[in-house]
């Protein structure tokens, strides 16, 4: 069976072995971690959906809109101004530029609508709050950080040393102690149950690493603000979600495992599929792919998807 190897130009892999990641982060980690096969279409050979992801870009574009406020308020405007500019940021980005109206989503949870309300009624109830955004000492506040560090670990094939980079909504300090601030939108009920599943997380002990690590600024992990969007509400919880640096460093080292296999498929240039995640999160977008014959998989491949470059060193965000 044949097996593709990247046509564009990835900054974030080596130039030396172009099937070999140098620089991860957590999707990148993450795609791997859950099935080799989804790491080499979805980040190797950048396969993506045609379509918009629905919770992709609800949960981006709040993330977008709650950054504007907290520039807004770092500058001294008003918890008014700072609600109207995120509003606005949020309808110019549920504008459908190319089709010129608004998104038409087809989720009655997650549309124009329900990102405008939980918004602002999340922004109102966190007006005053207790959480202080940390002033970096170049005067900035610690919003929209991206962090990328070098490792210890080296690829055995051709001495290149690895990166981990990533990208922080918010650093504040909560009484004593620092934590990573990130929203999280669900359209299920908010329990403890919601915050359990981050412990452990990949994402989350990666964005702990990289605080203490790249920034310099000592966290003991992240306040999670959670919002359950329904058709007719939103509501707001929030969690604490914290690392131990035992933790952090059981992460840290298994790391460096999951490397050393990433290396090995990129030298055999083969990437295992892991059937048994093929229904996790709601099912894997490749399914329709894997459950084809192997010597067909290329060409549905690039008739049922589209292509980007998912590169940590330049980009943020999820798939
Ligand atoms: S469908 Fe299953 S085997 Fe195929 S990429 Fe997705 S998780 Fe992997």
């Amino acid at each position: 069976m044949t097996q593709q190897v990247p046509q564009q130009v990835n900054s974030s892999f080596s130039a030396q072995l172009p099937t070999l990641q140098l620089a991860w982060d957590s999707t990148s980690l993450g795609a791997f971690k859950s099935c080799p096969r989804l790491y080499q279409y979805s980040i190797l050979l950048g396969y993506t959906s045609r379509h918009l992801n629905v919770h992709l870009a609800f949960g981006l574009w709040t993330h977008s809109a709650r950054e504007v406020y907290d520039h807004a308020r770092a500058q001294g405007k008003s918890h008014d101004e700072g609600v109207t500019l995120a509003v606005r940021k949020a309808m110019e980005l549920s504008w459908d530029r190319e089709l010129r109206r608004p998104w038409a989503s087809d989720d009655k949870n997650k549309n124009r609508w329900t990102l405008i309300r939980t918004l602002v009624w999340f922004l109102d109830q966190f007006e005053n709050d207790p959480i202080q955004t940390i002033i970096l000492a170049n005067g900035k506040p610690a919003v929209e950080l991206s962090f990328r560090f070098h490792t210890h670990y080296q690829a055995r094939a051709t001495g290149e040393t690895y990166l981990y980079c990533g990208h922080l909504d918010r650093v504040g300090t909560l009484g004593e102690s620092n934590y990573i601030v990130d929203i999280k939108t669900s359209k299920h009920t908010i329990d403890q149950g919601f915050f359990a599943k981050y412990t452990p997380d990949n994402q989350f002990t990666g964005y702990t690493l990289g605080a203490k690590v790249a920034l310099s600024i000592p966290v003991k992990g992240l306040i999670v603000d959670a919002a359950q969007v329904a058709v007719t509400f939103s509501r707001f919880e929030r969690g604490l979600v914290e690392r131990t640096p035992d933790q952090v460093e059981e992460w840290y080292n298994d790391l460096g495992h999951w490397l050393r296999l990433a290396e090995v498929y990129a030298e055999k240039g083969y990437w295992p599929q892991n059937d048994k995640a093929c229904q996790n999160y709601g099912g894997c977008a490749f399914q329709g792919i894997c459950s084809k014959s192997p010597t067909v998989r290329d060409k549905w491949l690039n008739a049922s998807f589209a292509k980007r470059v998912w590169d940590p060193l330049q980009v943020r965000g999820d798939i």
